[in-house]
């Protein structure tokens, strides 16, 4: 397909399905969070804070520049794919993640709304500030009244813009919901969203191996198909609930975990809700994936 470089800033092909532009832009993104990675990984504790206001700050405005044009082109599945790859690059930049870990669950764990639908807000946005009335991908928003005050007028920006973007997490959360990836994530993270609440927003990888269920556990290997079997060193399927709760072999590291939050709090539902809240569960949970994933590391280089 022949490109034509309209504009320095936006490349259309001859269809007008924005794709040469959308892989444009994931070629910089790319570019941009190499040179992140390597100017952050000095200092591992501002790696993710740094690379968050730089995804805020530098990426999405690259990305969703001119948004209003090719906005209604966002669901072609080539576009959406190279879209979605975007995204991927900065937060699997952000948190120590393995890197089979679905985007959906990427998403959700660093609390950044789906590319798409921050491509949607930013041209909702700009209609919104000009004044008119524009329905994207079924959102609606109603054109404003030209017999309005200039401060009326302002405080019905305001409420649109605060209505598209509670329309725009309800997609998000409905999408979580339904979704099939990422549901050992969905299980410590049922809402979607950015939570300041949350003891540490840069666990380490071995929790992220817990929150996510991607890691080194066989039964998710195998089914990547990087493993043979999916069995534990107790002969079971080897997931991250399984050594959270069930295996045997890990049993003086569950007692530490019991001893320091209380065995109610493993045993139920709460474990997921408050986990990532409370600094005490926090703090015991880490020490229990860390020295979890040391000792099964140990065991194995023993054995081969
Ligand atoms: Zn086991």
């Amino acid at each position: 397909m022949k490109k034509k470089k309209n504009s320095p800033y936006l490349l259309f092909d001859s269809q007008f399905t924005f794709l040469p532009h959308v892989k444009t832009l994931r070629d910089k993104v790319r570019i941009l969070a190499a040179q992140l990675g390597r100017v952050t990984r000095v200092d591992w504790g501002l790696k993710k804070k740094v690379l968050r206001v730089m995804y805020r700050a530098i990426c999405i405005p690259i990305v969703t520049y001119c948004s209003s044009i090719w906005v209604h082109r966002i669901y072609n599945s080539h576009v959406l794919r190279q879209l979605l790859a975007t995204q991927r690059v900065f937060l699997l930049a952000m948190c120590r993640a393995c890197r089979t870990t679905s985007t959906p669950a990427l998403q959700v764990l660093n609390g950044c709304i789906p590319l798409d639908l921050e491509i949607i807000r930013t041209a909702h946005r700009y209609h919104i500030r000009k004044g008119r009335g524009i329905t994207i991908h079924g959102l609606v928003v109603p054109e404003e009244s030209p017999d309005q005050g200039e401060d009326m007028r302002i405080y019905c920006k305001m409420l649109r813009m605060r209505t598209l973007d509670l329309d725009l997490m309800n997609i998000w959360q409905t999408r979580w919901q339904h979704s099939t990836k990422g549901r050992v994530t969905a299980r410590f993270f049922p809402k979607v969203g950015f939570f300041p609440r949350m003891v540490s927003q840069d666990p380490p990888f071995e929790l992220t191996c817990f929150l996510t269920g991607h890691g080194p556990f066989k039964a998710k290997l195998n089914k990547l198909g990087i493993s043979e079997d999916e069995n534990c060193l107790c002969g079971d399927c080897e997931t991250s609930e399984h050594l959270l709760f069930d295996c045997d072999v890990y049993n003086y590291e569950r007692r530490e975990l019991i001893r320091k939050i209380g065995i109610s709090n493993l045993m139920t539902d709460s474990f997921y809700e408050n986990v990532m809240f409370n600094t005490k569960m926090y703090q015991a949970f880490k020490d229990f994936a860390k020295s979890v994933l040391d000792r099964r590391r140990s065991i194995l280089q023993d054995s081969s």
